[in-house]
């Protein structure tokens, strides 16, 4: 195959202003993501570089070379800037133009004036530098779920091998003609056209991303509560909804824990609305440090919790309910300065049967929790037939003989 590299640059020019602008295009949709404006203007620059190498011959190697490559290694380093946005980490000014300043600096040094090697490597390794420090700063991401991660660093980090390599490759491949000339060179033609693929690919990939957080951030919304940052409402149900699916095709014992905290407007009320808050987030560090990490928690809504504990034996899962009661009334001695003391009502159901209806689980355990209630609050009570009867019996209005308590 055969490039003609003029060519090659006036598409790559065309092709880096289009990502540029389609980029900045893309931040405008959502601003939110600052990453992107980062990388839409890093394409610009890069576009700019290589229009001023397009001029090489007619123009001093001053502005051709020197202050080309100059603007291309920030290109490389506005991208790397824009990873660090992205993950939320700060602008580093220094180092954005740390590879410009050194390649200028070098080129002005006399004993390197003309050695195209040395310069030439010492280029390949700013490109390196850069490249791989993106990719690095994806990685440090990583704990942000994004698919899309995964391709942008193997991209990066591939990209800026290729262009360490080169040097060293060079003398084992000598693909340039014996006139020297930099653009028979094929070498060149190698580098330009793996670039111009490596920047359409990226270009893509790092939008994908974009795309790829800000669904997954919308998905969050919906089913994360915001405060306490465990399952709402409606993603518990869900979650529930699919273990209950599993259950009836290999039935396992499972308890629903139905958790209300005790006379929390009054804590409101004395305390203010931030301390209440925090005794909330207080609460579901608590029951998430009881509970394994393969139990389903989430918050139904105000200060009502509900955890499904699966394939755990009775007097296990009492133990946890304790547990968290325990725990919670202790974590609440000191909050924020206040003595707030707080405490929660839990009302447990158990289901060894062959098929886990949850709706009808939550329900016993609902009534439970109204005998807790009832029976003085701060306590733990199972589901059992008698307060079945209660609530169904209009006589007793739902009132409990005050005798046994599961606590
Ligand atoms: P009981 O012991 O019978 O459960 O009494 P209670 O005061 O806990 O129950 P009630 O239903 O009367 O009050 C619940 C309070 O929870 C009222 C509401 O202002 C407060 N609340 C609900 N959501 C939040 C929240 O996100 N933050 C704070 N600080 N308070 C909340
Ligand atoms: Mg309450
Ligand atoms: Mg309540």
């Amino acid at each position: 195959m055969r490039l003609d590299v003029n060519t090659l640059f006036m598409v790559t020019i065309y092709v880096e202003t289009i990502l540029g602008l389609l980029l900045l295009f893309a931040w405008a949709q959502n601003m939110a993501i600052r990453g992107v404006c980062w990388w839409g203007f890093a394409h610009l620059v890069r576009a700019a570089s290589i229009v001023l190498f397009g001029m090489y011959g007619s123009v001093p190697d001053l502005i051709s070379i020197d202050l080309a490559n100059a603007l291309l290694f920030t290109a490389f380093a506005i991208t790397w800037t824009g990873a660090r946005v992205f993950d939320g980490r700060p602008v580093e000014p220094v180092y954005l133009v740390t590879g410009a300043v050194l390649w200028l600096l070098i080129c002005r040094l006399p004993m390197l004036s003309n050695a195209i090697d040395t310069r030439s490597f010492v280029a390949s390794s700013i490109i390196t530098a850069y490249t791989w420090l993106t990719a690095y700063e994806f990685w440090r991401g990583r704990k942000e779920q994004l698919v899309s991660r995964w391709p942008a660093i193997f991209m990066l980090f591939a990209h800026g091998s290729l262009f360490l390599l080169h040097t060293p490759l060079v003398t084992f491949l000598p693909w340039s003609p014996a006139t020297a000339d930099m653009f028979g060179s094929v070498w060149l033609t190698v580098l330009s056209f793996e670039a111009l693929l490596f920047t359409i690919s990226v270009a893509f990939i790092l939008l994908a991303m974009a795309k790829e957080r800000t669904e997954l951030r919308h998905r969050t919304a919906a089913m994360v509560d915001p405060l306490t940052g465990i399952a709402n409402r409606r993603a518990f149900l869900a979650d529930a909804a699919v273990l209950a699916k599993r259950h009836n095709g290999h039935p396992r014992p499972a308890t629903m824990l139905l958790i209300d905290l005790d006379h929390f407007k009054s804590i409101n009320d004395r305390f203010g609305h931030a301390v209440g808050d925090r005794v909330l987030e207080i609460f579901t560090t608590c029951a998430r440090r009881a509970l394994r990490g393969s139990d389903l928690i989430g918050r139904l809504g105000g200060e009502e919790f509900a955890a499904l504990i699966y394939d755990m034996d009775r007097v296990s899962t009492l133990g946890i309910a304790e547990r968290i009661r325990d725990n919670f009334s202790q974590a609440t001695d000191d909050v924020e300065g206040h003595e707030v003391l707080a405490t929660v009502s839990i009302g447990v159901a158990h289901c060894d049967s062959a098929v886990l209806e949850i709706s009808e689980l939550l329900a016993q355990a609902d009534r439970a929790l109204y005998f807790a209630k009832e029976r003085g609050r701060n306590r733990v009570e199972v589901a059992s037939l008698e307060m079945l009867v209660a609530a169904r019996d209009p006589g007793s209005a739902l009132r409990p003989p005050r005798k046994k308590s599961a606590a």
